[in-house]
């Protein structure tokens, strides 16, 4: 069975928690292990995370995060209309980062790797970024 959500929220540090949260609550239905929810949470704050600091910056806007499940086939979308990447491969190698002054040190996409199955970055310069994740859960069934 398929369900779905889509929350927006402001872009500001208080939310990264909020985003955890209410993707945490969405997916309990599939009946996850500690393991797999904890992996989602952090990949969605690393996520959500850029989208805030590097996205907008000191900018104001909009975080949207979209939630999907199918059967135990999870996806995650994390999107900003922020500034955007001009070379997305080069963001995503572990320990690059454009804010080092920040003390980032550039491995939430190498978070975001290691803690679900699939990571896809579409960004363009000055239009913003899209961030789509995707992980399996375990073979337990959710609706008995
Ligand atoms: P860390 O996540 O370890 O605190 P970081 O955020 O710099 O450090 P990554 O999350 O791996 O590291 O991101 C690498 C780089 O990709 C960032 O420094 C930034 O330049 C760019 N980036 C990531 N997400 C976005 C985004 N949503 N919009 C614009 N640039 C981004
Ligand atoms: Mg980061």
């Amino acid at each position: 069975m398929e369900n779905k959500m889509r929350l927006e929220f402001t872009a500001r540090s208080v939310n990264e928690g909020f985003a955890r949260v209410a993707v945490a609550g969405f997916f309990a239905q599939l009946n996850p292990t500690l393991d797999e929810i904890e992996d989602v949470k952090t990949a969605v704050s690393e996520a959500v995370t850029n989208a805030i600091i590097h996205g907008y910056g000191e900018k104001e806007g909009m975080v949207e995060l979209y939630c999907t499940y199918n059967g135990n086939h999870t996806e995650i979308i994390v999107e900003d209309k922020g500034v955007g990447m001009s070379d997305v491969p080069k963001c995503m190698e572990p320990f690059f980062t454009t804010k080092p002054e920040l003390e980032r040190s550039g491995m939430g996409f190498a978070f975001m790797e290691a803690f679900m199955d699939e990571v896809d970055v579409e960004s363009e310069p000055g239009k913003g970024t899209r961030v789509t994740m995707k992980k399996r859960f375990g073979e337990r069934k959710s609706e008995e």
